[in-house]
C-alpha cells in the first residue's frame, strides 16, 4: 500500500486523490495540474500561481539549480520554497531531460538525490533515461535496465521525508512499459512519472501514447500516483485522466506563450490568427487580440501564458468535476472530436475497455451514446459479459418495443442498442438506463447483435425471438441462426410502452 496516495473518487480508470506530501505540509488533490517553473525564466511568479490560479503544486528542474552557481547557493542557503516564493509541495526534475538532449549530463542519481533533498525539495527524482519512441527493442531494453538500477540507487538514498519519483520507460513498447511499471511499484519509492512520452504527444500520436499509458498502468498498482511525464496540453487532461493519470506538469503555458501561441481546450492558435478570444478568462476580458498584438516581447508572453493557465486550470476542474459526476468518458468524447489525432486516441482508450472496465464504477449518473464509439465503451463490455451468466428458459422475446399480448412468450426482454438484451427488472439500473439518439448508428446495432449472440450462447436450449426495428443486415449478420427474427410491429401490434414492468422468471 501506498499510504500516502489515497482515492476518493473514480470514473473510467481516472480517479479524484489525496496525495498527501509530508514535506510540505500539505495535501495535493489529484488530478493536479503542475506548472513549469523555469528558475531562469520567471514568467508567472510562484506566489501568483498559488494565489491567483489555485496551484498546489509545482515543477522545477534541480539540474538547472544545481549547474549555475548562483542559483545553487540560493537554494542551498535559503532552500526552494523561499527561493521561489511557494508554500506548495515543490517537485524538482533531475537533468533526465538534459541527458536525452545532450547526451551526458554530470550528476549521478545519488548526487542530484542529495542535492534535491538539501535544498528542500518535497518530490525529488532520480536519473532515469528518457528513452524516446520507436528505437530498437535492444536499446529500449538496455536504457530500461539503466533507469532500473537508478532506481535502485534512488532507494539506497536517505531522502528523509522527501518523496521520489520512480520513472516508468520503455519507449512504444507497450510489454516493457508494463514490465518498468511493475519493477517501479515493487520499489519503495513513491511517485511514478511516465516517462518519455513529450515527443508522442508532440507528434500528435495520441494513441501510441494512450498505449504506453496502458502498459505502465497495468505493471503499477492501482494505488500508485500517476504523472504522465510534460502532457500539458489542456485538449488532452481528458483523455489522460480517464487512462489513470493523476499529475500532470505544464511548460506549454509558458513555452507556447513565447511563441505567440494561445492555447484551447479544442487545439492551439496563432495570435496572430485570432480575430476573436474564444475564451472568458481576465486576461481576455480585458484584452482584444489587437491588444495582445500590440502588447510587446515579454508582456505580450506573460499575458498569453495567464490566459493559457487559465484554460489549463479550468479543464483540470472540468475533468474533476466529470469524475465526479460520472461522465468523463463523455468528456473524452468531446474533446476527440476537436482533432483526428484525438479521436485517434479516445479509439486507443478503447482498446483498453476490458482493463478500464476493472475500475469503472458499477454505478453512476447518466450514459450518453454520443458516437459509434460509444459502443465500445466498458459499460458495454460489462453488460455483454453479464450476458454470459443471465438465464433465460422456454420461449422468450427480445424486443425493441413493448410487451406483447397474449402467452405465447414466457418472458419478454428489452433490447437496447449498444447494450442488446436485458431483462425488464433491470430496465432501471446503470447504464441501462442510457440516453441513446433515435437515429441509431451501425455500430451500435452492430454491438446489440452481439449481446444477442451471447445470451444464445448462454442459454443453448432456449428458443428466443428477437423483435427489432430494421437493424442493418451488418448486424442480424452476427445474430446466431437458432434465433428467430421478427420485424418490430409484428409482436407489438398495440405499440405498449416499453417502460411497462413485466418481470422475468
Ligand atoms: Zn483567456
Amino acid at each position: 500500500m501506498r499510504d500516502h496516495f489515497e482515492i476518493r473518487d473514480g470514473d473510467v480508470a481516472g480517479r479524484i486523490g489525496e496525495l498527501d506530501v509530508p514535506r510540505a505540509g500539505v495535501t495535493v488533490e489529484t488530478p493536479a495540474l503542475m506548472p513549469v517553473v523555469n528558475p531562469n525564466i520567471i514568467t508567472v511568479s510562484p506566489a501568483r500561481l498559488e494565489s491567483e490560479f489555485g496551484a498546489q503544486i509545482l515543477i522545477t528542474n534541480s539540474y538547472i539549480i544545481h549547474k549555475n552557481d548562483d542559483l545553487r547557493e540560493e537554494a542551498l542557503d535559503v532552500g526552494l520554497h523561499e527561493m521561489l516564493g511557494f508554500d506548495g509541495a515543490i517537485v524538482t526534475d533531475s537533468g533526465s531531460f538534459q541527458l536525452a538532449e545532450y547526451g551526458e549530463i554530470s550528476v549521478t542519481t545519488r548526487e542530484i538525490l542529495q542535492f534535491q533533498h538539501d535544498v528542500g525539495t518535497d518530490i525529488g527524482t532520480p536519473v532515469d533515461i528518457p528513452t524516446p519512441p520507436d528505437v530498437s527493442r535492444e536499446q529500449a531494453e538496455r536504457e530500461l535496465a539503466v533507469t532500473e538500477e537508478a532506481l535502485r540507487d534512488a532507494e539506497d538514498v536517505d531522502t528523509g521525508e522527501m518523496l521520489v519519483n520512480a520513472p516508468v520507460q520503455g519507449s512504444t513498447y507497450p510489454d516493457l512499459r508494463e514490465e518498468a511499471g511493475r519493477a517501479a511499484y515493487a520499489t519503495e519509492l513513491d511517485v511514478f512519472p511516465v516517462g518519455a512520452v513529450v515527443p508522442l504527444m508532440n507528434a500528435y500520436r495520441y494513441d501510441d501514447m494512450v498505449d504506453a499509458v496502458a502498459g505502465a498502468k497495468r505493471g503499477l498498482g492501482r494505488d500508485a500516483p500517476v504523472h504522465l511525464f510534460g502532457a500539458g496540453h489542456p485538449m488532452m487532461f481528458a483523455l489522460a485522466a480517464a487512462m489513470g493519470c493523476d499529475l500532470f506538469d505544464s511548460a506549454a503555458y509558458a513555452l507556447y506563450a513565447r511563441d505567440g501561441r494561445y492555447l484551447t481546450v479544442r487545439g492551439t492558435e496563432h495570435l496572430e490568427d485570432l480575430e476573436y478570444l474564444p475564451c472568458s478568462c481576465p486576461i481576455c476580458a480585458e484584452h482584444s487580440p489587437e491588444d495582445l498584438r500590440a502588447a510587446a516581447g515579454e508582456e505580450q508572453e506573460r499575458l498569453l501564458a495567464e490566459h493559457n493557465l487559465h484554460v489549463s486550470f479550468e479543464e483540470l476542474r472540468r475533468v474533476k468535476q466529470a469524475i465526479r459526476t460520472g461522465n468523463l468518458i463523455e468528456l473524452v468524447e468531446e474533446r476527440a472530436r476537436s482533432h483526428p489525432a484525438m479521436l485517434d486516441g479516445y479509439r486507443a482508450l478503447l482498446d483498453h475497455a476490458d482493463q478500464l472496465e476493472r475500475e469503472d464504477p458499477v454505478s453512476k449518473g447518466s450514459f450518453f451514446a454520443l458516437s459509434a464509439e460509444s459502443a465500445r465503451r466498458p459499460e458495454v463490455r460489462r453488460h455483454h459479459g453479464r450476458l454470459d451468466r443471465l438465464e433465460a428458459s422456454g420461449e422468450v422475446l427480445l424486443t425493441q418495443g413493448g410487451t406483447p399480448k397474449g402467452d405465447r412468450f414466457d418472458a419478454a426482454w428489452r433490447v437496447v442498442p449498444p447494450f442488446g438484451p436485458f431483462p425488464r427488472a433491470l430496465s432501471e439500473t446503470y447504464p441501462l438506463t442510457a440516453q441513446v439518439p433515435d437515429r441509431t448508428d451501425r455500430a451500435a446495432y452492430e454491438a446489440a447483435a452481439e449481446g444477442v449472440a451471447r445470451l444464445a450462447e448462454a442459454n443453448p436450449d432456449t428458443v428466443f425471438v428477437l423483435a427489432h426495428d430494421g437493424w442493418p443486415e451488418t448486424a442480424l449478420a452476427r445474430v446466431p441462426d437458432g434465433v428467430e427474427l421478427e420485424p418490430l410491429d409484428g409482436v407489438s401490434p398495440d405499440g405498449t410502452s416499453a417502460d411497462d414492468a413485466d418481470e422475468t422468471p
